[in-house]
C-alpha cells in the first residue's frame, strides 16, 4: 500500500488532511514523494524556523544520539544545563528557572500548575480567540474546541483580546494568573498592542496574580525578535515555549521569574530536557543568533506584508503580520485557497475559517517569499 492508504488505515484519524505525501525538506523547500517541490509557509506549524534539514541541526543531533539521548531530571547533564543557561541568558528580563518539557501544551500544562502552586488561588483569565493546547487543564485556557470534552478544569473565565478594562473587570482575588499570548496565532493572527500588555502586567501585579506570556507560537525569532515579550518590554512571570526551540524535535519549556516557587515532587515529566532535544535547541538557538535571523525575519516579514498589501483584491480583509507571522483576513473561506494555493506550489494554514496564515522558515528566500506573492496574486486577483 501507498503511504496515504497506509495512514487512511491505521492512523486514528484527528487530522483533516491534505492530498499529498511530503518525503523531504530543504530550507523552505519541501518535495513530495513524486518529487514535487512546494515552498514551505507552514514550517510545520511554525516550528522548523530554522529550515527543514539543516546540516548544523542534523550534526548535533546525530553526535548527540552517538553520544547520549536519553537523562531523566533526577541526574544532572551536561547538555541540559548549558540549555538552560542559554535560555535564561535570550530570556526577557526578569527570567531566573527554566522547567524543560515536550510540547506547548505541556509547557502551558505546568505554568497552570506552577501558578496554582505559587499563589495559592484556582483562577486564571485567558483570552477569546487564544489558543494555548489540547491537554486538559490548557484545553481549559481555550476557548476554541473545548465544548466536546466540558467539564474541563474550574476557575477559567475568558475575556475579549485587547480590552484592558474587560481583564481588570475579570481579574479577582482567586485569579493566580492571566495567560496571554503576544499575538494570537491559531485565534488568526491577532497582535495585541504594548499597551495592552504593559496595562496587563500592571494589573497583574497589583493584583498578586502571575502573568504568563505563551510565546508557544510567536517565540524563537518568528515575531522579529527571540521572544515577542522581549520587544513588547514586558518581564512575564512565567513563559511557555516549544515549537521552534529545537528545529522540530519536540520540545517545550517554562520560564519562570523568581516570584514563582518550586518544591520537589510537585511536577515531573519522563522526557522533558532528554539530552538529544536539549542537544537540538542549543543547535537551533545557536543557529538563530549566528546567522541572525529574528532580524532577518523582521526585514523579510515587513517586506513580504508591504508586497501581500500590494495585491489589489476584494476578496482580502486585511493583511496582519509581526515578523514572519503573517495572516491574510479573507471575506470569504480560506480553504478552497489553500487547495489552490497547493497546485501552485506553496503550502499554507488556516488560522479559523477565513484567514490564510503564513508561517515559513526564517531562513526562507527573498525569492522564494516573492514566489509566494506571487501565487497569493493570481490567486486572490481572479
Ligand atoms: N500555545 C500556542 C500559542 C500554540 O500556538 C500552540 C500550538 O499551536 C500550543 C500552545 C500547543 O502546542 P503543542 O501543539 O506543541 O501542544
Amino acid at each position: 500500500m501507498d503511504s496515504q492508504s497506509l495512514e487512511q488505515t491505521y492512523a486514528f484519524e484527528v487530522f483533516p488532511k491534505r492530498d499529498l505525501t511530503i518525503v523531504r525538506g530543504e530550507g523552505a523547500a519541501l518535495f513530495d514523494d513524486q518529487g514535487n517541490q512546494y515552498i514551505d509557509c507552514t514550517a510545520g506549524v511554525g516550528v522548523a524556523n530554522i529550515g527543514h534539514a539543516n546540516p548544523v541541526l542534523a550534526k548535533a543531533i546525530s553526535d548527540q544520539a552517538a553520544t547520549l539521548i536519553t537523562c531523566p531530571g533526577v541526574f544532572y547533564n551536561d547538555v541540559r544545563a548549558r540549555l538552560m543557561e542559554k535560555l535564561v541568558q535570550i530570556a526577557p528580563s526578569g527570567i531566573e528557572h527554566v522547567f524543560l518539557c515536550n510540547s506547548g501544551t505541556e509547557a502551558n500544562e505546568a505554568a497552570i500548575k506552577f501558578a496554582r502552586h505559587t499563589t495559592g488561588r484556582s483562577g486564571f483569565v485567558s483570552a477569546m480567540r487564544g489558543f494555548h493546547g489540547r491537554t486538559l487543564g490548557a484545553l481549559s485556557a481555550t476557548h476554541k474546541y473545548r465544548d466536546q470534552f466540558e467539564p474541563l478544569v474550574p476557575g477559567f473565565s475568558f475575556v475579549p483580546y485587547n480590552k484592558i478594562e474587560k481583564l481588570e473587570s475579570a481579574i479577582n482575588e482567586d485569579t493566580a494568573a492571566v495567560i496571554l499570548e503576544p499575538v494570537q496565532g491559531e485565534g488568526g493572527v491577532r497582535p495585541g498592542d504594548a499597551r495592552y500588555f504593559a496595562q496587563a502586567q500592571a494589573l497583574c501585579r497589583e493584583r498578586g496574580a502571575l502573568l504568563i506570556m505563551d510565546e508557544v507560537q510567536t517565540g524563537f525569532g518568528r515575531t522579529g525578535a527571540m521572544f515577542a515579550s522581549s520587544s513588547l518590554g514586558l518581564a512575564p512571570d512565567l513563559i511557555c515555549l516549544a515549537k521552534g526551540i529545537a528545529g522540530g524535535v519536540p520540545m517545550g519549556a517554562v520560564l519562570t521569574s523568581g516570584r514563582v516557587n518550586a518544591d520537589i515532587g510537585m511536577h515531573g515529566t519522563t522526557f522533558g530536557g532528554n539530552a538529544l532535544a536539549a542537544a537540538a535547541a542549543l543547535a537551533s538557538i545557536g543557529y538563530i543568533e549566528d546567522h541572525d535571523l529574528c532580524a532577518e525575519a523582521k526585514r523579510k516579514g515587513d517586506r513580504f506584508a508591504a508586497a501581500l498589501r500590494g495585491i489589489n483584491s476584494t476578496r482580502v480583509r486585511e493583511v496582519r503580520q509581526v515578523g514572519l507571522m503573517v495572516g491574510i483576513e479573507l471575506k470569504e473561506k480560506v480553504k478552497p485557497h489553500l487547495l489552490a494555493l497547493m497546485d501552485k506550489g506553496v503550502l499554507a494554514l488556516p488560522a479559523g475559517a477565513t484567514v490564510l496564515r503564513l508561517l515559513p522558515p526564517l531562513t526562507i528566500s527573498d525569492a522564494q517569499l516573492d514566489a509566494v506573492v506571487d501565487a497569493i496574486r493570481e490567486l486572490l486577483s481572479t
